[in-house]
């Protein structure tokens, strides 16, 4: 089954144009990065397919539904952005528990998740004295409390240092072994090893959509900057 596809999708923000005409398949179990310089319209396709946005033009589907439409299909759906949803006056485990009941989730799942992003430890202690890359691993794992088939990941490793990613990358290729993955950055480094496959995304369009068989980064700029 497909998990995700995309249709000729349109959308514009009133003149501008953010997505041209998309056409993008995923499939169920599937890892896939979106690659696109800042503005090519990879946030606009990560919230298309949570369902936080409407397309002008074409279709949206995630497990063959309608997601703006469907709030059920939303619930199949982790997303995780830059910004981390949680709450700073709240401890990890408290954070946890309040999306636990707004999601209907088990409760048994926030030990488990805190344990699998090394946040055991700092389980009682507030938010507001994380790091930024605990705070991040907090939010996968929120994000995660549903067991959601579906995880978005839209640029998860802003604003970590190099160590902070290696880590975060490692946890996320572990989920993606189970999990249907949607992973945007712009850079290109970190997708070998998570992501199957890759589309670039220039100015509302999918330049190369595929598996990568040579350098990554050539590839990036040859699709970026001549088209193909
Ligand atoms: P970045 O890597 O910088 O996050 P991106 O590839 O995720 O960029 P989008 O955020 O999807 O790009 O933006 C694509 C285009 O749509 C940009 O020109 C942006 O200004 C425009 N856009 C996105 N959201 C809105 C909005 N709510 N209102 C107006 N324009 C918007």
């Amino acid at each position: 089954m497909k998990a995700v596809e995309l249709e000729n999708v349109v959308k514009r923000f009133g003149n501008i144009v953010a997505l041209r005409g998309i056409t993008l398949t995923v499939e169920e179990g599937e890892s896939i990065a979106l690659l696109g310089p800042n503005g090519a319209g990879k946030t606009t396709v990560v919230k298309l397919i949570a369902g936080l946005l409407k397309p002008s033009r074409g279709t949206v589907r995630v497990f063959g539904e309608v997601p703006w439409k469907n709030y059920g299909v939303r619930k199949r759906i982790g997303v995780v952005s830059h910004n981390t949803f949680l709450y700073e006056d709240l401890t990890a485990y408290e954070n946890l528990l309040f999306y636990c009941r707004l999601y209907d989730a088990e409760e048994g799942r926030i030990d488990e998740l805190l344990e699998f992003f090394g946040l055991k430890g700092r389980k009682h202690d507030l938010v507001r004295g994380f790091s930024r890359g605990m705070k991040q691993r907090l939010s996968i794992a929120r994000a995660l409390l549903h067991d959601p088939p579906l995880l978005i990941l839209d640029e998860p490793t802003t604003g970590l240092d190099i160590e902070g990613r290696r880590e975060l990358l490692e946890l996320l290729t572990e989920v993606g072994e189970e999990k249907t993955v949607i992973f945007t950055t712009h850079d290109v480094r970190e997708v070998e090893g998570i992501c199957g496959r890759v589309a670039i995304i220039k100015d509302g369009r999918v330049v190369y959509c595929g598996v990568v068989e040579e350098d990554l980064e050539e590839l990036y700029m040859r699709a970026i900057y001549e088209g193909a």
